[in-house]
């Protein structure tokens, strides 16, 4: 029997879908719309190899799941919304309460709204996608699939802040890393690649996109990562400034008498590679310029470069041995530029590009005299969210099928799984 899968990452303007066939991992179509919430909704449709944008009078997430749902039964990609069996929902934060990916019902949602706290921008607009097509889908059932999850397996010496001890007790401040599906399929794929069982590799994998982060994976677990409390630590990435000086944002308010709204901003969106070199937070074009010789821009890929490298150091050292350097998403998989930067500085490990095999399509892009592996895997997270929901559907047919349900009852208990209310959605 084969399914049709959803994978749904809402933003706060955005919303990505991806169908998928499982478990033949088929994509059927794929999309975005993007200005939710402005006047005027892009939307962008990529169906059997042909990429469509058009313009929509719609303005809410309520509509644009409307609007998907309609597109799906006017393409006859789905005869009735019934053939949807699962919706997988890409969710920030999972504090220390998700592990591993869940099936949504009222309690699982109310946490990860409470979540909210530790994700302002993200988990409330992750929950209010999980609202409403539970609604729009009563008989599918809705997982989450969170970014934290994968990094719930650090020790505590590496996810505590040297801060009093009460802060993490009472309010849970500590290190919980994101980017988590990511690292985790590449890593996996990057073992299968090589022939070998995860449980046996050392691996660190870069994840350098807009929001960049590097995780340490020691036989298949992550041990420590980039990313902290927050997506903001770490790494320099597109706008954010990644680790700084904390005194720096309290001198900074009370020098311009900032807001803390205003202090999150600078090191949210005006920080990063936009910040220094001045000209974007696309490397495309920040690479651009320092190919003219444009000083700020040089001077904002040396600073990325060397900040990526010291976290590979740093895990090194933790791993005692590192089997492959695996990068990927839009920076990690396209710039072959960054790669030779990275590991031409890293030389003093005994890694070792080959120039040519860097510039190809090949996923093994090490010289023969390279100590590591060194990769490029390209990063599919919707695959992750489809396969995880796919395998929850599983788990609840099972439990169903042994309680000698049919499919009918199993339906109607699908749809009072969870009756939610769709709450008002407020844009700024
Ligand atoms: P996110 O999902 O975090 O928004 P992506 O993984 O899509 O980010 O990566 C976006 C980044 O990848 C942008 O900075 C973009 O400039 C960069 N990028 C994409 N293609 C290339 C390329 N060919 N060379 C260098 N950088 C690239």
């Amino acid at each position: 029997m084969t399914d049709k899968l959803l994978a749904i990452n809402s933003g706060s303007s955005s919303l990505k879908f991806k169908l998928f066939e499982m478990p033949e991992e088929k994509v059927i179509l794929s999309g975005l719309y993007e200005r939710l919430g402005f006047q005027n909704a892009t939307f962008v449709l990529t169906y059997k190899s042909l990429k469509t944008k058009e313009t929509l009078a719609i303005t809410s997430h309520e509509e644009a799941v409307d609007h998907l749902l309609n597109v799906l039964l006017r393409l006859k990609v789905v005869e009735s919304l019934e053939e949807i069996t699962g919706v997988g929902h890409r969710v920030a934060h999972g504090g220390e309460l998700f592990k591993c990916s869940i099936r949504v019902g009222e309690k699982e949602l109310h946490a990860i709204e409470e979540l909210s706290e530790l994700a302002p921008l993200h988990n409330p607009v992750n929950a209010i996608g999980i609202k409403l097509f539970a609604k729009a889908l009563p008989n599918a059932i809705q997982a989450a699939v969170f970014d934290t999850s994968f990094h719930q397996t650090m020790p505590a010496e590496n996810y505590l802040y040297p801060i009093p001890h009460e802060f993490y007790e009472k309010y849970k401040i500590r290190k919980y890393g994101f980017h988590g599906t990511s690292h985790e399929y590449v890593a996996n794929e990057a073992a299968g690649i090589l022939g070998k069982k995860i449980t046996d590799l050392k691996i660190i994998t870069c994840h350098l996109g807009n929001g960049a982060s590097i995780c340490c994976i020691d036989r298949g677990k992550s041990i420590n990562t980039s990313m902290g409390f927050t997506p903001t630590a770490g790494l320099m990435m597109g706008t954010r400034s990644g680790d700084i000086d904390p005194t720096v944002l309290t001198y900074l308010q009370r020098k311009l008498n900032l807001t803390t709204d205003e202090t999150e901003r600078v090191i949210n969106l005006r920080s990063g590679i936009l910040g220094v070199s001045g000209v974007s937070n696309d490397f495309r074009d920040v690479e651009r310029c320092a190919n003219a010789g444009e000083e700020q821009s040089i001077l904002a890929i040396e600073m990325f470069v060397k900040r990526i490298c010291s976290f590979i150091l740093t895990y090194v050292f933790e791993l005692g041995k590192l089997d492959a350097l695996v990068f990927t998403a839009g920076i990690g998989e396209n710039s072959a530029f960054i790669r030779e930067k990275v590991c031409g500085s890293l030389k003093g490990l005994g890694l070792a590009l080959d120039p040519k095999k860097n510039e190809s399509n090949e996923p093994m892009i090490q010289s023969e005299h390279s100590t590591s592996a060194i990769m490029v895997v390209p990063t599919d997270e919707e695959l992750v969210i489809a396969r995880d929901t796919f395998s929850l559907l599983e788990k609840v047919r099972k439990k169903k099928s042994s309680h000698g349900l049919t499919i009918r009852d199993q339906q109607r208990i699908n749809s009072n799984y969870l009756t939610v209310q769709v709450s008002k959605i407020v844009y700024n």
